[in-house]
């Protein structure tokens, strides 16, 4: 993985389920296509004919893996998608999804975004009786506990499994005659439900609806299960009722600022957030830049709210893959300059404020903020959309270890003289949410920036005081 990619949260995954169109599995490929940033490990469908489910699984990005012949043979009009980042288990074929298993109840494949807290206990107990797993993949276990479970329906059978596991799921689950799709009862990772004429479908996030031409009907609900089949829809409340903590990070980077995530256009929240960055964090200076792509709606309101002129000062190179390979030592200074170069007629003498989304080692700050003096800024102001990332995700994302962040253990003014900045500031906690009404109950997890787990996790350490921004540490 290149070193841009480690200095992110990555997401783990993206899901897909179509139901009763003639054209399933190109649906399928379509959505799958537009969340491509959720993943971008291995891709798969499986589709369904009737009488036997088929599959078609890849290394790569979706438009590399799926090519029309490959789609003609996935016949039927059910299927279900999904885009891998892998990180728990290796990143292998062996572990592409959906997984596809042939049970004594019938062929059955599953997709899975999120992470099941005590996959390796469930596992462990399932092999002392005897289960034999093919991946390391902790869908598998919910596979197994599926098999194992009784009932009379297939979704009594998933309801009994999904009761035994703890974590965060957005799943699908195909059948050769039904879909079922599962939301975990806190409904940490999003799923939407959406049709496409008589069609039903459920994705990940709301730009892929659009890509499909399909009409937003609604949020799967958390702890909601819905049974797609040719008796229609079935929702479904199994378990028991638990508080919301839907992924705040989500609105921080991973969703694509064109989707409606929790009822919220990303997009709409990323803007707010950064108007909310400039009241908390004002500094004199001649204009705003995001680091390009993710950081443009908050620059774009952190420079509305400051009235500082917006400038793209930071250009990105939008064909450099994750696989890109690092030059050797030699010429290792090229750096970051790789994805991203800076506007010298823009920088030349400029007190120039740097919009991101996030930071989390460090490292590619440290290159930003390098590239703009180099370019001929004469002050360069570090502002970070989202307070200082300090504790691990234990939820399906995938992040450094808590050594790795450098938020963990630092202070900000210890991290301003690393990225070599003049100044530095972070969103408050408190201004993370500025994007809801303050009497709104705040229903998101946001351990990654407190430390606050929702289901607790044995390596999680006491809660600790975000360090805030102080005027007085800024060096300006
Ligand atoms: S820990 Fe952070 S990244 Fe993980 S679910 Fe919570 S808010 Fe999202």
């Amino acid at each position: 993985m290149d070193s841009d990619a480690q200095d992110r949260f990555n997401e783990e995954c993206a899901v897909v389920g179509v139901y009763g169109h003639a054209e399933a599995a190109n649906l399928a490929y379509l959505a799958l296509y537009a969340l491509q940033h959720r993943g971008q490990e291995s891709s798969g469908i499986v589709s369904s004919r009737g009488d036997a489910l088929i599959t078609h699984r890849g290394l790569g990005l979706v438009a590399d893996i799926f090519r029309p012949e490959i789609i003609q043979r996935l016949v039927g009009t059910a299927a279900i998608g999904h885009n891998r980042y892998g990180t728990h288990g290796e990143s292998l074929l062996k572990n592409a999804q959906p997984l596809v298993v042939e049970y004594s109840g019938g062929a059955l494949g599953v997709a899975h975004n999120g992470n099941i807290v005590d996959a390796d206990e469930v596992r462990a107990e399932l092999e002392e009786g005897g289960a034999i797993f093919q991946s390391n993949s902790d869908t598998e276990v919910v596979i197994h506990l599926i098999a194992q479970a009784s009932g009379e329906r297939l979704v009594d059978k998933v309801i009994k499994a999904l009761r035994k596991i703890r974590g965060a799921y957005s799943m699908v689950f195909l059948s050769k005659d039904q879909l079922i799709a599962a939301r975990d009862p806190m409904g940490f990772r999003p799923l939407v439900l959406g049709r496409v004429k008589d069609a039903w479908v459920v994705v990940s996030e709301t730009c892929a609806l659009d890509l499909m031409n399909a009409e937003y009907v609604r949020e799967v609900e958390p702890g909601e299960v819905l049974v797609i089949s040719e008796d229609g829809l079935e929702s479904l409340k199994p378990f028991p009722e638990a508080p919301h903590r839907q992924c705040v990070f989500e609105y921080v980077y991973f969703a694509r600022p064109d989707s409606r995530v929790f009822g919220r256009t990303v997009y709409s929240v990323r803007h707010e957030l950064g108007r909310q960055l400039a009241r908390e964090s004002h500094v004199e200076a001649d204009l705003v830049t995001p680091v390009p792509d993710s950081g443009v709606p908050a620059a774009l309101g952190y420079a509305e709210e400051a009235g500082i002129p917006y400038q793209l000062g930071l250009i990105r190179n939008h064909y450099v893959g994750r696989t890109f390979i690092e030059p050797t030592d030699s010429i290792r200074h090229f750096g970051v300059r790789v994805k991203l170069n800076a506007m010298p007629e823009l920088m030349k003498g400029k007190r120039v404020v740097v919009v991101d989304d996030s930071l989390i080692r460090g490292t590619t700050s440290q290159k930003i903020v390098a590239m703009l003096r180099g370019a001929g800024a004469s002050e360069v102001h570090m502002r970070i959309c989202s307070p200082p990332t300090i504790s691990p995700c234990y939820y399906g994302i995938d992040t450094p270890t808590r050594e790795e962040l450098v938020g963990s253990s630092h202070s900000i003014e210890q991290i301003r003289e690393f990225i070599g900045a003049d100044s530095l500031a972070y969103l408050t906690e408190q201004g993370l949410y500025a994007f809801q009404p303050p009497d709104e109950d705040r229903n998101f997890c946001d351990a990654c920036f407190t430390a606050r787990y929702p289901i607790p996790v044995t390596e999680a350490p006491e809660p600790r005081q975000l360090h805030l921004f102080d005027a007085s540490q800024a060096k300006v």
